[in-house]
């Protein structure tokens, strides 16, 4: 099947986007020159009104990521231009970063479930991590006295959990299953979670990378293989209850170096097309240049097995 739509996409309105070419007329020239029918730009964004937004998503409220519809030219030819986002969703918390009656001013919303690289934010970080880190802080202050207390929290704190694991001489926690069931369990709650119903029923709500387990280095096959099948079977029968989509996120099928023939994420996303959910199709292109990644599609489509009627109603042009 061709693909041609990309609706996960982001721009200088993201902090995490670091291209200096990536302002809106850009990324949506680009999108014009890749052909595509439907477009959409989905920043990361939480709703101020929402409490507990980390320190980095207090600087991206809506108010700030609406300015960039400021840039949307008036006309973009056959190309349909839509105004999205990707807000937030902590599993550990059960917060989403959205309510849904604001959700309405978006052509569409991403939740993602699996940023695991917001520790003690979207996943509580285990005991035995958390004391490795305090005992890391104790001895770089005595090794290096020079350096402030501050500048030691931010050393330590930059670590991923996964680069503390070989330091923990005896882990108490099975941290890939600690990751496998979170992943499953935390895509459950939120499909139990009453704003999120509501923010499903209000606009087009699609799972943002759903079950792809972010800054897991090498465990991320392990990870993605060990997801009990029938949980995941239950979700999925959910979110297609809920009319909540999924998004090919076509990062998180490493092309490059597992390629698509026995690809745990194909198998994961054809599992949620036999459940019944519909999929819309994205990049997650931090730059101008990336939105051309968007040619992995029509194989990945074709390996998960797609047809045009598996696809989500604002995708189709
Ligand atoms: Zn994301
Ligand atoms: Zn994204």
């Amino acid at each position: 099947m061709h693909i041609t739509h990309d609706i996960h996409t982001h721009n200088l309105y993201s902090g995490c986007c670091y291209d200096p070419l990536a302002n809106t007329e850009n990324c949506i020239r680009k999108a014009m020159e890749l052909g595509h029918t439907v477009f959409g730009i989905s920043n990361h964004l939480w709703d101020e009104s929402v409490p507990g937004a980390s320190r980095w998503y207090q600087g991206q409220p809506i108010s700030y990521g609406a300015e960039m519809k400021y840039a949307f030219p008036e006309r973009t030819g056959e190309m349909k231009l839509l105004f999205g986002v990707e807000t937030e969703y902590c599993g550990m918390t059960d917060t989403l970063g959205m309510r849904a009656e604001h959700a309405s001013a978006f052509d569409y919303v991403l939740v993602p479930h699996s940023h695991l690289h917001m520790r003690n934010f979207v996943i509580a970080e285990t005991e035995d991590v958390k004391n490795c880190r305090a005992e890391m802080t104790q001895t770089l202050s005595k090794v290096y006295p020079e350096l402030s207390e501050a500048t030691v929290k931010k050393m330590v704190s930059a670590l991923q959990m996964e680069d503390m694991l070989p330091l923990i001489a005896q882990p108490k926690v099975d941290y890939e299953q600690y990751l496998t069931d979170f992943l499953t369990q935390s895509l459950h709650s939120l499909l139990h979670n009453l704003e999120f119903r509501r923010l499903a029923a209000a606009v087009p709500t699609i799972i943002a990378h759903p079950l792809a387990p972010s800054a897991c280095g090498n465990a991320y096959w392990r990870i993605v293989r060990g997801m009990d099948r029938e949980q995941l079977w239950q979700c999925c029968r959910e979110a297609a209850g809920l009319n909540v989509a999924f998004d090919v996120n076509l990062w998180t099928f490493h092309i490059q170096e597992q390629g698509l023939e026995d690809n745990p994420m194909v198998d994961v996303m054809r599992l949620a097309k036999s459940a019944g959910v519909k999929f819309s199709f994205g990049t997650d292109s931090h730059t101008v240049a990336g939105l051309a990644e968007i040619r992995h599609a029509d194989a990945v489509a074709d390996a998960i097995g797609l047809e045009p009627d598996d696809l989500c109603e604002i995708v189709r042009s």
